[in-house]
């Protein structure tokens, strides 16, 4: 499989290394604090398409996959992962009407999505279902010609500032795959509201919220695909968008491991720097090894996508190692630096507390697993 990077692709993650550098590290520590996104930092990821990667060139949009979509996501989580996750997340919905919207839908939220910088926040999660996708109970009934939405949905990312969403609501009677259908719907429709804005353990840049859908009235020209494809586009979308995630992990860690080599260069104990105790070196050595082997993974599952192949068993192998490395990553970098990584002066906390997330959303470890397992009996 070869590994090397297009010069669009170069182009791209030489871009959005930039960005981070020039425009979220000097924020990063701010915005976690202060639990904000800033508006014009968005505008500016709009402008060079970063939420927009997977969005076809004849709608505007740069069209460089899921490949192109890990590159930048990795750049992005190495300034923060909440503001990476918040400019990133748009590729979910987006990835919804990409496989399954018709030419008009597509025509029509691809333009406003690059012409108007309108995002989409993807509304799955209910308080009472999250891995559990058919237990959902937001329910879409058919009115004539529309549909009639009741229910909440929680941890919706984005969900205070995104235009439409992409809610996946239940049409079938039975617990099986065609329980579930997809509806592009507005944020500003009659009967939506935006509940709760929830406070995370990091992240925290990210808009993360609660919301309600009380007799929202959804025209029916807005179902995505067919009535009963829900669940089946849900589980097609993430074959592309758990790598970006996953890359998501990597950037944080790569990021741990230059803080905690810069910190192992600088700090002396016992007559030397910590670097030259070997106890730490081997530290920093699994460290690199983990996030080249995350790298790996997450790349082939990406490459696997783009090349039209089946990649549920690399993308979820490379999502649940990178995010698990990540955690581990993290805490060991924290612990380079001793008490003072634990203190909020230093980066590597915001970094720990930024790297659980990726163990749990876009499906948990425990779900990846559970997947890598079925695929390896497949044949049995
Ligand atoms: C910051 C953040 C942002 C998010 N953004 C979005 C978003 O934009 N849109 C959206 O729809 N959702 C979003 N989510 C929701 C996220 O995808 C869910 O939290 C996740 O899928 C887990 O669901 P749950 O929280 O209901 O946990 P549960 O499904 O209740 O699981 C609880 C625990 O049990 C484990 N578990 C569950 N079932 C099994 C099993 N069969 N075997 C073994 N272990 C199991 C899980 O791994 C987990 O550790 C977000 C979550 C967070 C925290």
């Amino acid at each position: 499989m070869d590994f090397e990077l297009t010069d669009d692709q170069k182009i791209i993650q030489q871009a959005a290394r930039e960005f981070c550098k020039r425009e979220i590290i000097p924020i990063a520590e701010k915005c976690d604090e202060e639990e904000t996104m800033p508006a014009e930092l968005l505008e500016k990821a709009m402008d060079l398409g970063f939420p927009f990667m997977t969005v076809p060139e004849k709608y505007g949009g740069l069209e460089m996959g899921c490949m192109g979509s890990a590159l930048v996501q990795e750049e992005l989580a190495y300034g923060d992962g909440g503001i990476a996750s918040s400019i990133g997340v748009n590729r979910l919905a987006a990835h919804c009407i990409l496989v399954s919207g018709n030419e008009d839908q597509q025509k029509e939220y691809f333009g406003r999505m690059i012409n108007d910088h309108h995002l989409s926040a993807y509304c799955l999660t209910e308080p009472g279902a999250g891995s559990d996708v058919l237990a959902l109970r937001c329910k879409a009934q058919k009115k004539g010609d529309e549909y009639v939405l009741n229910g909440e949905k929680t941890f919706i990312t984005n969900g205070t500032i995104a235009k439409f969403y992409a809610v996946f609501a239940v049409t079938g009677s039975e617990y099986d795959h065609k329980r579930l259908s997809c509806f592009l719907v507005e944020k500003d429709s009659k009967g939506v509201t935006v509940k709760k804005h929830l406070r995370k353990m990091g992240q925290r840049a990210s808009d993360t919220v609660e919301i309600h859908f009380e007799d929202v009235h959804v025209p029916a020209r807005n179902l995505l695909g067919r009535e009963g494809d829900g669940f089946s586009i849900a589980m097609k979308v993430f074959d592309c968008t758990r790598p970006p995630s996953a890359a998501g992990a990597i950037g944080v860690s790569r990021r741990a491991l230059d803080e905690a080599k810069k910190y192992a260069l600088e700090r002396t104990t016992f007559g030397k720097p910590l670097v030259k105790h070997q106890v730490i070196a081997h530290k920093l050595a699994e460290m690199a090894m983990k996030i080249e082997a995350s790298r790996l993974l997450v790349h082939k599952s990406a490459v696997l996508y783009d090349q039209g192949k089946p990649n549920t068993f690399e993308a979820s192998c490379g999502k649940s190692f990178a995010a698990d490395s990540c955690m581990q990553i993290t805490t060991e970098a924290v612990q380079i630096l001793g008490g003072y990584g634990y203190m909020r002066e230093y980066p590597v906390e915001r970094l720990m507390r930024s790297a659980k997330v990726y163990q749990i959303f876009e499906g948990s470890s425990e779900i990846q697993k559970l997947i890598i397992a079925r695929e390896i009996f497949k044949d049995a």
